[in-house]
Order: C-alpha cells, then sequence, then structure tokens
C-alpha cells in the first residue's frame, strides 16, 4: 500500500532529448492508474523512473511521503512486470518466483508459502516444477506477475504486460489483473499503448503525447470531457468523427456550420461555454462527434437531436451492430472532410450507395480550435469572454457600470473592448452586480455556477462541492478585477501576473564560522545580490542537481504572496534591494512593481501594505521556502 507523488517530473536524455517534461500527479493508495499514448511519449521512462532503473534528471518523486530520487530500485518496495516476462530461463517456475526472495535470505518455509499462495492467487500451481520454455505466453505472464506477488510490494508497476498476447488471451488477462488489483489492494501503475486496456482497468488514466501529459481523469471523464483534439481522437472506439468549420451566432441560436455542407442548430445555451470570438462565422473550428452519439433518424427522438443525411459507404456488419462509414457530402462521396462514422442496429438493412437520415445528439457535440487543437468546450472554461464598452472611466458589460479603478482607467479610453475574466475571478456573494443562476454543476470538489445577465452568460467558480445559490435565483456577484483583461478600441489591460521571475545562479562561498572555523555557506545569487539559502533549498537543489547547480544558469521564481515589502532594510534578514517601479491601483488592492539593484531591469511584483511611491528604494525579503527554481538552459522546474 503506497501513495505516490511526482512533482515536476523530468527526462532529458543525452543532454537535450526531453523524453517527459514536466510529469505532475499525486496518486492515492490503491489507485490503478495507466499512463497511455503512442509509442514514444514517455510512459515507459516515466515508469521506469518511479522504479528507479533510470535517473531522474530533474524534479520530486515521493513515495509515502519520503523523497526516494536518489534509492535503489531494491529500497524502494516496488514490483516490475515487463512485457517480455524477464524469467530466468535454466530454473523452474517455483525457483523464478522464489529467487528475489532468497537474496533477502528468507526461510524456506516462509519462501515456499508465499510461492504458493501466489502461484494459487494466479493458478498456476500445477506448472510451479515447468521451465518457463514448457510454458504458453498467458502462462509465463501469470509467472511474472507470481515472482511481483511474492514480494508483497508497496506499488506494482506493470510495462506493457499483455503486449505479447493474442487478442483473447489478452482480454482474458486484462480481467484477470483488474482482480489482482481488487485482491491485493496495493497501488497499481500500469503502462499501455491501448486505449481499450487502459479504458477497462484504469481507476484514473494519465493520457500521454510527445513527454507531455495530455490529461489525467477517469475514463468517463475522458471519454466525455476530452480537453483536447489528441485525447478526444485517441479515447474511444470507433474514433470521434472530425469536421472542419465555423460557427455563427444567428440571434438566440447558434449554427455549427461544417465544411462539408451540413451543420447543426444549437441553443445559445448550448453554448454557453464557448467564447463568443469564435462565434464570428470565420474562426476556423473542429467539431467533433463520437458514433455513438449518431444513430438512424428516428420521428421520436426529442429537440435535443438533429437531423442530417449521409451517403453510406462502407456497411460492417459486427452481428450486434453496424458500423456505417458515410459521407455528409451527399453530393461528393470524394469530398472526406463529410466522412462520418455511424452506429446503427445489427439487424439494419442498409447497403453501399444508401442516403441515409441521421440524428446527431447535439448535447455531446466536442468542438476545438483549428489552430490549437484544444477544446473550447472545457468542462470548467479558463475564461469567461464578452463585449462592452468604456465610457467616462466606467466600464459597461453585461448590464452593469463598473467604476474602472485608477491603474485601468489610466490605461483605456473610450471605445468599444473584448472582456476576459476566469470563472474563479466572479465572486458571488459580493457586490451590486445582480445574475440569475440558470445552472450549477459540481466538479471535483467545486461548484460551477452558469450565470446571466440579460443575453450575456458567464461562469463563476467556487471552492466547495454544496452550492450556496439555487437556480431560478438571483445572486450579487462583484469581479476580482486584477484578472480582467480587456482589448479593442478602448486600449488594453492584460490581467495581473503575480509571479516574479528573476535570473540568477547559485553558489557557494568559504566563510568562517563563529568559532573561526573555515566553511561553505550557499547563497541564491541575484543581480550580484546575496540570499543565503535554506538547508531544506540546498538539499533539495544538490539531490537534484549535485554540484552541476553551480554551473547552471537559473531563474528564481516568487508569488507576489511570497514577498514581504520593507523600506528599511533589517540587518538579520536576507533581501533584495531595489526601487519602485510602478504602482498598479485596482481599488481595493494595489500592487507595486519593484526593479531589482544589479538586475538588467527585472521586476518583481508585490502586494503593497503601506504607501510606496515611484523611485522609492525598498527592500524586499522572499520566502525562499516557495521558491521555484528554473535551469534555464534545459527550460525545466527543478524545484
Ligand atoms: P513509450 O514508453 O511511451 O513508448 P519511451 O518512454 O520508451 O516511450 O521513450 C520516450 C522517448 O525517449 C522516445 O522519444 C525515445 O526515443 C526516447 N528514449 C528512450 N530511451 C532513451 C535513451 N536511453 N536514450 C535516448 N533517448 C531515449
Amino acid at each position: 500500500m503506497a501513495s505516490l507523488s511526482l512533482k515536476h517530473i523530468y527526462k532529458v536524455y543525452g543532454g537535450n532529448v526531453k523524453a517527459v517534461n514536466d510529469f505532475s500527479m499525486d496518486i492515492r493508495d490503491k489507485e490503478f492508474i495507466v499512463f497511455v499514448g503512442p509509442s514514444g511519449c514517455g510512459k515507459s521512462t516515466t515508469l521506469r523512473m518511479i522504479a528507479g532503473l533510470e535517473e531522474i534528471t530533474a524534479g520530486e518523486l515521493r513515495i509515502d511521503d519520503e523523497i526516494v530520487n536518489d534509492y535503489e530500485p531494491k529500497d524502494r518496495n516496488i514490483a516490475m512486470v515487463f512485457q517480455n516476462y524477464a524469467l530466468y530461463p535454466h530454473m523452474s517456475v517455483y525457483e523464478n518466483m522464489a529467487f528475489s526472495l532468497r537474496i533477502l535470505h528468507m526461510s524456506e518455509q516462509e519462501i515456499h508459502d508465499k510461492v504458493l499462495e501466489a502461484a494459487e492467487i494466479l493458478g498456476i500451481t500445477e506448472y510451479l516444477e515447468r521451465k518457463p520454455k514448457a510454458l504458453s505466453g498467458g502462462q509465463r505472464q501469470r509467472v511474472a506477475l507470481g515472482r511481483a506477488i511474492v514480494r508483497n510490494p508497496k506499488v506494482f508497476l506493470l510495462d506493457e504486460p499483455l503486449s505479447n498476447l493474442d487478442a483473447k488471451l489478452r482480454a482474458a488477462m486484462r480481467a484477470e489483473i483488474t482482480r489482482l488489483h481488487n485482491r491485493l489492494q496495493t497501488t497499481f501503475i500500469y503502462v499501455t499503448h491501448d486505449q481499450v486496456e487502459a479504458m477497462t482497468m484504469g481507476t484514473r488514466i494519465v493520457v500521454m503525447k510527445g513527454g507531455y501529459i495530455q490529461q489525467v481523469d477517469t475514463p468517463q471523464n475522458l471519454y466525455r470531457y476530452p480537453v483536447n483534439q489528441f485525447v478526444a481522437g485517441f479515447i474511444g472506439t470507433p474514433q470521434m468523427n472530425f469536421f472542419d468549420g465555423v460557427i455563427r451566432r444567428v440571434g438566440a441560436q447558434v449554427r455549427f456550420d461544417f465544411a462539408c455542407g451540413t451543420g447543426v442548430d444549437m441553443e445559445r445555451k448550448q453554448t454557453a461555454k464557448i467564447p463568443v470570438r469564435y462565434m464570428d462565422g470565420t474562426t476556423p473550428v473542429v467539431f467533433g462527434i463520437r458514433p455513438d452519439d449518431i444513430r438512424l433518424w428516428d420521428p421520436s427522438l426529442g429537440e435535443d437531436w438533429q437531423r442530417a443525411r449521409a451517403v453510406v459507404g462502407v456497411v460492417e456488419a459486427l452481428g450486434g451492430e453496424t458500423l456505417l462509414y458515410a459521407n455528409f457530402n451527399t453530393a461528393d462521396e470524394n469530398d472526406r472532410s463529410g466522412a462520418v462514422t455511424v452506429k446503427a442496429p445489427g439487424d439494419c438493412e442498409i447497403a453501399r450507395g444508401d442516403t441515409i437520415e441521421v440524428a446527431i445528439h447535439k448535447p455531446k457535440i466536442h468542438v476545438f480550435d483549428k489552430a490549437t487543437e484544444m477544446s473550447i468546450m472545457m468542462r470548467i472554461p479558463p475564461e469567461n469572454m464578452g463585449y462592452g464598452t468604456v465610457q467616462d472611466g466606467k466600464l459597461l458589460f453585461a448590464g452593469q457600470s463598473l467604476t474602472l479603478p485608477p491603474y485601468m482607467a489610466g490605461k483605456l479610453h473610450d471605445g468599444a473592448c473584448e472582456v476576459t475574466f476566469p470563472p474563479e475571478a466572479v465572486l458571488p456573494g459580493t457586490g451590486d452586480w445582480q445574475a440569475a443562476v440558470d445552472a450549477v454543476e459540481h466538479i471535483d470538489g467545486k461548484c460551477l455556477y452558469h450565470l446571466s445577465n440579460g443575453d450575456v452568460t458567464f461562469f463563476a467558480l467556487t471552492e466547495g462541492e454544496e452550492a450556496k445559490w439555487e437556480v431560478g435565483t438571483t445572486v450579487p456577484v462583484s469581479l476580482n478585477l486584477t484578472q480582467v483583461g480587456i482589448t479593442g478600441e478602448a486600449g488594453e489591460v492584460i490581467p495581473l501576473d503575480t509571479t516574479s521571475t528573476l535570473t540568477g545562479t547559485y553558489l557557494k562561498q568559504k566563510e568562517r564560522d563563529e568559532a573561526g572555523k573555515p566553511i561553505f555557506r550557499f547563497y541564491l545569487e541575484i543581480g550580484k545580490q546575496l540570499l543565503a539559502s535554506p538547508d531544506p533549498v540546498s538539499q533539495r537543489l544538490f539531490a537534484c542537481k549535485g554540484t552541476k547547480i553551480f554551473r547552471t544558469p537559473l531563474s528564481y521564481r516568487f508569488d507576489a504572496g511570497s514577498v514581504r515589502v520593507d523600506t528599511k532594510a533589517d540587518e538579520n534578514r536576507q533581501q533584495l534591494i531595489g526601487q519602485v517601479d510602478e504602482i498598479r491601483d485596482y481599488g481595493q488592492v494595489r500592487y507595486a512593481f519593484v526593479r531589482v539593484d544589479g538586475t538588467d531591469g527585472e521586476r518583481v511584483c508585490v502586494p503593497m501594505t503601506s504607501d510606496l511611491t515611484i523611485g522609492q528604494p525598498v527592500v524586499l525579503t522572499p520566502d525562499l521556502a516557495s521558491v521555484t527554481v528554473i535551469d534555464r538552459a534545459l527550460d525545466i522546474i527543478i524545484l
């Protein structure tokens, strides 16, 4: 039993091949985690780093709260099962399973009991005296599992364990491994390139591509809410259908216009999560519809279904169901932009060349940005977007008139604008702006409120599972103006970024302690100023980079909340000296930007607690316990 925490894990081969980038996730005790993705995406490398078979270039790996980056594989209490079984050919099944226990100098009786118990669990008792070559592939894989079980490890790592087996056996072993997980009640991490394996076995799945995590979620959520086109296409069989197109707003209606000529008419409410800038009829998007969400038209289907016509190309009768490979472009079957796979009942009598009427389930349509391939209908929309006007120092938006604070008023003039703000910036229960609660979604311990004022809809995200405001009621809301972005005729204000990045190095100095003995002290150097490195920071930097840390160009990142600003230096504290360069007055809160002495004009953002003036010298005290350290050459987070 074990929990694992992976924080900013990187693997860089040969100085510049980044096989794994910024892999961060927490794995709870007893989870069955599957890493899935195409060949070369970094799954095995990540697994091998957890096992200790591959050195971690940067990042922190914890098992049960203990940092294990430097532990030998044998000291991690982990067992790994490989694709090629890795059995000893000259040893019997019994000896293969007993081998690792003999190394631990366990008594013969204990070994015997453990091997027999594992053999029993896996149903291989009758083969114990055989050599591996006298076993089938499935039996060999059971022995490999048995060898892992006898060690009673905290974590099971399985690297494509079923890929050498034929399809039927693979399906049987899949179920067997799931049963084994239930029985052992241990944390499993399983690598596969097969999405069916991932979907059927994982309690949570990590989808990877090109060394980066794309999405981590339950099988059902990955299927229903893919964050990008890659995940959407990778998860689910037959594959999701994709159609190029544009979105057009026509009054209260929104039309999804497919390039192949067909289209879907949506209610504005159904598309509330799509930023309105995509509704101009020209921004290229990609629509995604799963074959499961298209069926043969039936007049009893309700308003949620859109009727469309398609011409059938290929018919695949699978018995229980029939897959129809059709084309929405009924005039030109060679126009692949209308290619669509439809799932029909097994007994349907449809033939090649038939024109069929299908129904598209509108609430299940996915929409992606054609350029970035990211979903523009995220479950939690990253930002709200609408159009407003700046007039006489006020922002007119969503039926309200908001007095702009000095910083924003100073940057804007009268004119039209696009307004963006994340759902976290909407503060329900405060302020005098009234919004109607149209819906509430409960997502991962948070509440997503669908709010509206007139024809402007927007979202608010609050912590806590329980909804404080009910659908149909009106709630007062205000905005955290630091997170609002405005662009357009009226000028430009970008949301406040409260993190600051300073370039620097890490160095050691030979000094003398109180007794006059020479010792080394370690420092974060920024603009020739030195901040004493706290022990935990030094230890973690050395653990990650060894003495290479002294030759590595670094960046130090601080959050505004972790930097104290004073007007007088304090002898006992380690501080950075600089001058106030800019003040941003947001009304309720003010922030100062301090230019740090000795740097190339680099600035730190700090919350202003006392009055400061531009040009005033100040001292900054960063809390180094929460500093983020970045290797600038490799562009990776070390800490
Ligand atoms: P997967 O398991 O997803 O198929 P891997 O983790 O095996 O992918 O590999 C990820 C990337 O790292 C690939 O581009 C691969 O070529 C590269 N890679 C793996 N091992 C090494 C190595 N020892 N030296 C250099 N590159 C490697």
